[in-house]
């Protein structure tokens, strides 16, 4: 079986982690957290780094970091992952699903402006398969009506808007370093503040609403509950992980952009597929590759189709506001555009080591189910 996903090993993880080990030294905000944070910090201009133990985690920093509070509404697309909207209702903000553009599952901005109220406090934009939402439009509107931007990175390392890297052009973005992901620790994610209104703040509820780094740092004699916070930061053990994959980022974005070209050629002329688009000025990161059928049927028989060829091709979100969770209480229009990528979109086998014969067979397959 060519499966879905294979997490990509740079072969010096264990040794940063046994180093990790001797050192004594287990608990988080040590010297590969720091090696990290500050690597995304020089490499793409985010202002201020703080790794967490997942993006959901990083997401529920930034929704407490935004001060949501019961009543106030964040505009979040339907067609993405649940924490994007659900770390934003566990501090009680009322969800507003918006529709995606016609022909990419980002969030449309005429459907953010639609939806915006004297209510909205934030926009939380996805950049899915690492392709940048139209920002200028989404930061322009946010300026206007005096709204916080996040941006949901999961996805979107190493990818860029114009002259900007994904994740430094809201208030704040979180990444995720989950095994699905380009660069991985088993589960893992960051926050970015790139407001600096909200850097200290960010600090003390990383550290469980203590000023415990400000008291290693010298800065006050005793560590003190100062502010709500949680448990947000990994283990060193984990940063370790994740500082060996670091050190092989610019090999793995190459292979990844190889692998996502050479789908691109294989399947860009395909009528009855409408493959990804890049807007004009950005780059993206060879996260995935994607093709929306022309019914949910069709989709569901071209999956079907690969497995019984031993390709592991899958389906992706299903829309939020009509989930089992939420559908009672939706009240909003529908999203079809949301929901022809829940229905039509398959994701295809895409990992570091996918061979070139392997992926020439896939795309072979698809032409033969098309034929
Ligand atoms: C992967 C993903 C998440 C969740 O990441 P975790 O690190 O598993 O919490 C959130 N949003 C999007 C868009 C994702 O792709």
């Amino acid at each position: 079986m060519v499966p879905f996903n294979k997490p990509f090993l740079v072969g010096c993880e264990m040794d940063y982690v046994s180093r990790t080990i001797k050192n004594g030294k287990l608990s988080g905000n040590g010297h590969f957290t720091k090696n990290c944070q500050s690597f995304f910090e020089d490499r793409y201009e985010y202002r201020k780094c703080f790794l967490t133990t997942s993006c959901t985690d990083a997401l529920e920093m930034a929704a407490i970091l935004l001060d949501i509070q019961t009543g106030d509404e964040v505009i979040v697309p339907s067609f993405t992952f649940v924490s994007t909207a659900n770390a934003f209702l566990l501090r009680g903000a009322e969800i507003k699903f918006a529709d995606s553009l016609p022909n990419h599952p980002n969030i449309d901005p005429k459907e953010i402006e639609k939806l915006i109220s004297p209510k909205t406090k934030a926009i939380v934009v996805v950049h899915y398969a690492g392709i940048a939402c139209d920002m200028d439009t989404i930061m322009d509107l946010a300026n206007k009506h005096s709204l916080f931007v996040v941006e949901d990175a999961a996805q979107a390392i190493d990818s860029f808007y114009k002259d900007k890297a994904l994740g430094s052009i809201g208030n704040l973005a979180a990444f995720s370093f989950h095994e699905t992901k380009n660069i991985s620790c088993g589960e893992g994610g960051m926050l970015v503040v790139n407001d600096e209104q909200f850097v200290e703040r960010a600090e003390i509820i990383w550290e469980k609403g203590t000023n415990r780094a400000a008291f290693w740092r010298g800065e006050v004699d005793k560590y003190n509950w100062v502010d709500v916070g949680s448990s947000f930061l990994p283990s060193e053990l984990t940063a370790a992980f994740l500082w060996a994959q670091l050190q092989k980022i610019d090999e793995i974005q190459g292979r990844r952009l190889a692998v996502w070209n050479g789908y691109s050629d294989g399947l860009k002329d395909f009528n009855e597929l409408a493959s990804p688009f890049l807007p004009e000025g950005s780059s993206q990161n060879g996260h995935m590759y994607y093709l929306v059928c022309s019914s949910g049927d069709k989709r569901n028989e071209l999956i079907e189709y690969l497995n019984a060829k031993n390709i592991h091709a899958v389906f992706h979100y299903i829309t939020l506001h009509d989930s089992p969770y939420f559908k009672a209480r939706y009240m909003g229009d529908e999203l079809p555009n949301a929901k022809r990528f829940s229905d039509c979109l398959v994701r295809l086998p895409f990992y570091y080591e996918l061979t070139d014969s392997d992926q020439t067979r896939i795309i072979h397959e698809i032409k033969e189910f098309y034929d």
